[in-house]
């Protein structure tokens, strides 16, 4: 008799399904799950539609196209002064989320633990939990989100194997600063444990905030899985495509795993990626500005309304504080009553906890959208 239970019982589908289900099923816009709703650079589908006809329709090596890889090293070397070796240092994997599991894999062993500052991104708890290990929840000081190192500082004991970081952070949309940084660093470096540094949203940041990557601190380069994503930068969500940046010992356990969990990327889209990045580096020059003027324009349309709000520093994630209209809903209510009598749908912040604080009011919208999406989206939003 065939008998299986679920290695994940507490969870269920995906917040991200749910509610871009739910913004179809009521025909409602859609500002939930991060995708842009505005089409990719021409220039780059052109790129992979002449990648198919032409023939990159066959298996790519395993740790990625070496002139794609070689793309990635040039943009730490500018940004960062970093010299990364393409071919021992970075691997480009289907998506940054497979890049995290195999990451996490690599690294953690049963019975030990990762700690995770909530609110989170969903996949990493999971993904420790399938290595048979432990997550360790700490949440961010609301409403400020800022880490309180005395929290961590506990947290650590010797089964502590791996902290994971994410900043541009989704979906709170802070960014570490150096001070985020040097604090981390004093507390692991006489320790056995590993960074994984989500950094999708590196080339988000929103006025006078710079993105810091982990990989620019030598303490902590030696220590770190940075993970980033063309599917952000490059406006293809659907394109499933990332990277991995890690020393060569780290990497080669990385590629042990990732070798039999997908062997390798999608081949005409690092095709396609690379002809794009070699002819329009202005692409990621002008990215955040192009979001920021969205985030501005989202801003200054909600003028009037009784939503509160700070201007969201990265990602492009913009959260409302609602308590002023509906305190008595909780997010997950609240984001149900904006979808079925308003129309727009978003995501409650307090589904990104283990346990979220009592007193969260506050909703996640994205703004990788057209502007007129925005501008209706707003309008409603400004009369609730
Ligand atoms: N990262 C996207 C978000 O936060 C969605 C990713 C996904 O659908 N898994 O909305």
């Amino acid at each position: 008799m065939l008998e299986l239970s679920s290695k994940l019982p507490d969870l269920g589908v995906t917040i991200f399904s749910t509610m871009s289900n739910l913004a179809q099923k009521l025909g409602a816009i859609n500002l939930s799950q991060g995708f842009p709703d505005f089409p990719a650079p021409p220039q780059l589908l052109d790129a992979l539609s002449r990648a198919t006809r032409g023939g990159f329709n066959q298996y790519a090596p395993s740790n990625g196209l070496p002139v794609l890889c070689g793309l990635v090293a040039d943009l730490y070397q500018q940004r960062d002064q970093l010299c990364l070796d393409p071919v021992s240092e970075i691997t480009i994997t289907p998506g940054a989320t497979l890049a995290i599991f195999c990451a996490i894999q690599a690294s953690v062993r049963a019975g030990e633990e990762v700690i995770i500052f909530d609110p989170s991104y969903d996949s990493y708890a999971p993904s420790v939990q399938l290595a048979g290990a432990r997550p360790v929840h700490i949440a961010l000081e609301y409403p400020g989100f800022s880490v309180d190192w005395n929290k961590v500082k506990d947290a650590i004991n010797d089964q502590t194997r791996m902290i994971i970081v994410n900043t541009p952070h989704n979906p709170t949309g802070t960014v570490w600063t150096e001070q985020d940084w040097q604090q981390l660093i004093e507390l692991v470096h006489d320790r056995n444990i590993v960074i994984l540094s989500d950094e999708v949203y590196e080339h988000l940041v929103f006025d006078d905030v710079r993105h810091i990557s982990a990989a620019s601190f030598p303490q902590l380069r030696e220590r770190s899985f940075v993970v980033g994503s063309f599917g952000k930068t490059f406006h293809v969500t659907g394109w499933k495509t990332g990277f991995c940046v890690a020393p060569p010992p780290l990497m080669q356990l990385f590629r042990q795993i990732y070798q039999f969990v997908s062997f390798c990327g999608v081949t005409p889209i690092q095709v396609a990626l690379t002809e794009y990045m070699q002819l329009h580096p202005e692409h990621i020059h002008q990215l955040s500005s192009f979001y920021q003027a969205k985030r501005d324009l989202f801003n200054t349309e909600l003028a009037g309304t009784r939503f509160q709000w700070t201007p969201t520093q990265g990602t492009y994630f913009q959260n409302l504080d609602y308590r002023e209209i509906r305190p008595d809903l909780d997010g997950l209510s609240m984001c149900h009553y904006l979808a079925q009598q308003h129309g727009v749908v978003a995501i409650p912040v307090s589904v990104f906890y283990k346990d979220p604080p009592q007193n969260i009011h506050l909703l996640r919208f994205c703004f990788a959208k057209k502007n007129e999406t925005l501008i209706e989206a707003a309008h409603i939003l400004a009369k609730v």
